[in-house]
């Protein structure tokens, strides 16, 4: 008896094609490129994906299914932090890849782009902060491609580690290969660092003009917190500038910086440790709840829609 065996022919779906991506929207500092890497390399394509002034440009060739696959896990799980305005894909020639890769940004124009802006501590971050066998154990510096500062360390686009102030931080050989690794959560955040080669706590303290060093680590954070508790104004200085902190709840202290910054009136920012406490203050109103706790450190109204 014979079989009959209609073979496989070849289909639209089945042409190689090579298609660029322009996505614009908050996609720099949000682990969009990354993010990207590994979609791609998921459905085995070739290209590579970059940042420009305007956003990201991807692109990828293969067979025209998979990259109708590849679009649509892109729409599907775009990283929780990034907005995607548009994404508008044109056709290519065809090209030699031997695979998908992130390259070195392109600096071709001066369009404006959106930038992430500082992202809160995430639960992983947060986890590592906290255990004792972690190399960053309560490592104040602490980030990942899905948290960290973004807005504040920018000094030009596109948004890489050079054009940022962690530029004068060199990472050492694990932070290094942490940046490398496309399996790693920290595969090209800018701001990686650890205590070896990142930003370091100092603590100061200003004697008739002269700032003299006395404490360092979690040393300088408990003489932090003393100075706060005795009435003091601390003047913090991070990677993405100054801030002062005072208790607000001292009366005299709040007058004294009130005199001090010619403030009379304004209201200054106040910070809450929880909800809870905040909620024992203020009336909250579901929008604003929305916007506190959202991982962004700026509320974007456009994000909330
Ligand atoms: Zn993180
Ligand atoms: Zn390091």
């Amino acid at each position: 008896m014979s079989k009959l065996v209609t073979p496989r022919t070849a289909t639209d779906d089945d042409i190689l094609v090579h298609r660029e991506m322009r996505v614009r929207g908050v996609v720099q500092g949000v682990g969009f490129r990354p993010f990207v890497y590994r979609v791609a390399r998921a459905h085995s394509l070739r290209g590579a994906v970059w940042n420009d002034p305007q956003g990201v440009v991807i692109r990828v060739q293969g067979p025209q299914r998979d990259i109708s696959s590849f679009v649509h896990t892109l729409h599907d799980s775009f990283p929780t932090a990034a907005r995607v305005d548009s994404l508008d894909i044109t056709s290519l020639e065809l090209h030699e890849y031997l695979s998908f890769e992130i390259v070195a940004s392109a600096r071709t124009s001066e369009t404006f782009t959106h930038v992430s802006s500082d992202l809160v501590m995430c639960d992983a971050c947060r986890a590592e902060f906290n255990d004792t066998a972690n190399r960053r154990y309560h490592y104040p510096f602490i980030n990942c491609t899905q948290c960290g500062p973004r807005f504040s360390i920018v000094k030009e686009l596109p948004y890489d580690r050079p054009l940022t102030t962690m530029a004068q931080f060199e990472m050492c050989p694990e932070c290094q290969q942490e940046y490398d690794n496309p399996s790693d959560r920290r595969f090209h955040a800018q701001p990686n660092a650890c205590n070896k080669c990142g930003p370091t706590l100092e603590y100061y303290v200003d004697t008739q003009g002269a700032w003299r060093k006395t404490a360092r680590e979690e040393d300088a954070i408990a003489a932090a917190a003393q100075l706060i508790h005795r009435g003091g104004v601390l003047l913090m200085q991070g990677i993405g500038g100054f801030h002062l902190v005072c208790d607000a709840t001292d009366e005299l202290t709040i007058k004294e910086l009130r005199s001090r910054k010619r403030r009379d009136a304004k209201p200054f920012a106040v910070m809450f440790p929880d909800i809870e406490s905040l909620e024992a203050c203020c009336v909250v109103s579901q929008q604003e709840l929305a916007c506190l706790t959202s991982p962004r450190t700026h509320c974007d109204s456009r994000a909330q829609t």
